[in-house]
Parts: structure tokens; C-alpha cells; sequence
């Protein structure tokens, strides 16, 4: 496959060029390294420095290396930050995708695979989540995403354009060897930032709320390792390459831990009892967001492998200690 994947300096995406690479897909990875980094491209894959809303530049990057299909991760993705700057979200989120999609349009490369999130259901009232539970997002970041879905089903209907939306649960963990790992900043993700207190960089964490009903009072998540979440794009990919139509899928782990859970776990792995702060709840945040993944399992036949906690947490813990 020729594939571009915008944002592919990031976090998610560069965990995705590396599983493209590794099954030797021809990958142009176009980021404007506003969040990703450079150094977690692999060698030997091209890489473009430029911003999606540069139509100019992507057109001719589409059409140089004959571009089939385009994974598109390049987002804003805090949930408080969306809830404090919603014009930042809006402008770099579907704005910005917008242009995507009328770039690719002009150089009719019509297949895309995009990064959507759980923010979407908002808050659900039943677990697991399934893809045609009502969405109805409590923060913006959710919103830009939505909407997003929303103008691709629109583009489907009007253009033929052929998606697949990934709609993430909370991704975490580092590759596996070692190649790349979560490297934010700034850096407000439960899992990185426990590491960080336990690696003495942070004097605690906190835990955003303990008022939530939930069994312990704190917020529920679906962790899901990002090498899993990896694969799934490129079955999405596979899937639409060989003329698969347009899907929304759920990617979780069907398994929710507390924040409190994570905590405890992550003490038991590292072995280093830090401190742990109660806090506020932080605007945006649902208190329970599990997925069921069935519909993606039962049609593309994707197998989570590195998702059970211990193994998320693991995999981080070596990344973080080493970088
Ligand atoms: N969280 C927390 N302390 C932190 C960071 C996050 O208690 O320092 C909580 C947050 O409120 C949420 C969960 O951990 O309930 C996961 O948050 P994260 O930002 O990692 O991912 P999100 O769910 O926003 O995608």
C-alpha cells in the first residue's frame, strides 16, 4: 500500500508507520511537528515537514509518491485543553481536516483512515459501548471529532469517499522493543505521568476527582496499548484498499480500571511508592468510558495482544526509564 499518514511523528501515528513499516507498506509520514517528533520516524521512511491546511504542499506530496490512501491522526487531543482554547480545536481539528479532504479530493485519492475517540458517546448510559450508542460528547475535543465523522459521512455520501473512523478508548503503553513510546509536552496523560512521579520528575500525581460514581469514586477507562491500536489501522487500511466500505469502530480493551486501579498497579510494577493527590475533577471528563470492540473483532478480525494492563503498563515503564 502507498499510504500517508498525517501526524505519523506522533504518538498513535508513529506506533502505526512503524507496523507499516514492518509489514513494508511505502509510507510518507506529513507532520508539522507542532506535538510529534522527528526521531520516532523510522529511518529510512520520508518524511515531510508541513501542516495539512498548506494545500499547495500535500497536493504535491499526494501526487509525487502516488498516494492511495491517507491515516490521518494529525489533531489536537486534550480533553481540558479543548475545554479552555475551543477555537484551537475547531481551527486544527476540522478545519484543518476539512482541507485534508479537499486536497485529497483534487488529487482524487479518496480512502482515509481516521482517528476518532470515545469522547464522542460523551456520557453513556450503558457498558460496553457499542458504535450506534447515541454520541453526545461533554468536551470539545469530542466535538471537533464528531463533527469530523460527520463531514466524512457527508463527503462518502456526496464524493465516494471511502473511510474508516477508529474510535479510540484511552491508548497507552510504548512499542514493544523499545522503538517509540508517549513523549507529550506538555504531558497530561494518566499512565506517562504516573511513570514520571515514580521516575522522582514529579513530586505526585493527582487524581482528578474522587466524587464520581464509580466503586472507588474515581474515573473508569479502557486502556488499550497503542501497538494494538496500531494494528487496527492497518487492517482499516487493508480493509479499504481491497474496496471494503465506509465503518466506525470502537477500539478498547473491554476492560475498565479506576484511576485509582492504575495507580495501584503501576506501584506494584515499578515497585516505587510515590505520592498521590486528590484533586478536583478536571471540566470534560465522563465518569466511565469502557468499549466493546466486537464489531471490529467480528469484521476485520482484530485480536487486542498487548492490552492487559500489566503489559501497558510494563512496556511504558521500560520506555520511560530508558528515555
Ligand atoms: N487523570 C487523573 N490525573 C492525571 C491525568 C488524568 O486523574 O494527572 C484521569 C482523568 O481525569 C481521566 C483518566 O485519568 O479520568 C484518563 O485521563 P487521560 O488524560 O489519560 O485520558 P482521556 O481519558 O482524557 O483521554
Amino acid at each position: 500500500m502507498r499510504v500517508l499518514v498525517t501526524g505519523g511523528a506522533g504518538y498513535i501515528g508513529s506506533h502505526t508507520v512503524h507496523e507499516l513499516v514492518r509489514e513494508d507498506h511505502h509510507v510518507v509520514v506529513y507532520d508539522n511537528l507542532s506535538k510529534g517528533h522527528k526521531s520516532a520516524v523510522p529511518a529510512g521512511v520520508k518524511f515531510v515537514k508541513g501542516d495539512i491546511r498548506d494545500q499547495e504542499l500535500l497536493a504535491q506530496v499526494l501526487k509525487e509518491n502516488e498516494i492511495e490512501t491517507v491515516v490521518h491522526f494529525a489533531a489536537d487531543s486534550l480533553v481540558g485543553e479543548s475545554m479552555q482554547q475551543p477555537a484551537k480545536y475547531y481551527h486544527n481539528n476540522v478545519v484543518a481536516t476539512l482541507a485534508l479532504l479537499d486536497t485529497m479530493r483534487e488529487c482524487a485519492v479518496n480512502k482515509i483512515v481516521f482517528s476518532s475517540t470515545a469522547a464522542v458517546y460523551g456520557e453513556p448510559e450503558q457498558w460496553p459501548i457499542t458504535e450506534d450508542m447515541p454520541t453526545c460528547p461533554t468536551n470539545v475535543y469530542g466535538r471537533t471529532k464528531l463533527i469530523i465523522e460527520g463531514i466524512l459521512a457527508d463527503f462518502a455520501m456526496a464524493y465516494g469517499l471511502k473511510y474508516v473512523s477508529l474510535r479510540y478508548f484511552n491508548a497507552a503503553g510504548a512499542h514493544i522493543e523499545g522503538l517509540t513510546g508517549e513523549d507529550h509536552n506538555p504531558e497530561t496523560h494518566l499512565v506517562p505521568l504516573i511513570l514520571k512521579t515514580a521516575l522522582g520528575q514529579r513530586e505526585a500525581i493527582s487524581i482528578y476527582g474522587t466524587d464520581y460514581s464509580t466503586p472507588d469514586g474515581t474515573c473508569i477507562r479502557d486502556y488499550i496499548h497503542v501497538t494494538d491500536l496500531a494494528a487496527a489501522h492497518v487492517l482499516a487500511l487493508k480493509h479499504l484498499v481491497h474496496g471494503g466500505e465506509c465503518r466506525v469502530y470502537n477500539l478498547g480493551s473491554q476492560a475498565g480500571f479506576s484511576v485509582r486501579e492504575v495507580i495501584d498497579k503501576a506501584k506494584e510494577i515499578t515497585g516505587v511508592d510515590f505520592a498521590v493527590r486528590e484533586d478536583e475533577r478536571r471540566a470534560g471528563d465522563p465518569a466511565v468510558l469502557v468499549a466493546s470492540s466486537a464489531r471490529i473483532k467480528a469484521e476485520l478480525g482484530w485480536k487486542p495482544v498487548w492490552s492487559q494492563l500489566n503489559q501497558i503498563i510494563s512496556s511504558a515503564w521500560a520506555w520511560h526509564r530508558k528515555n
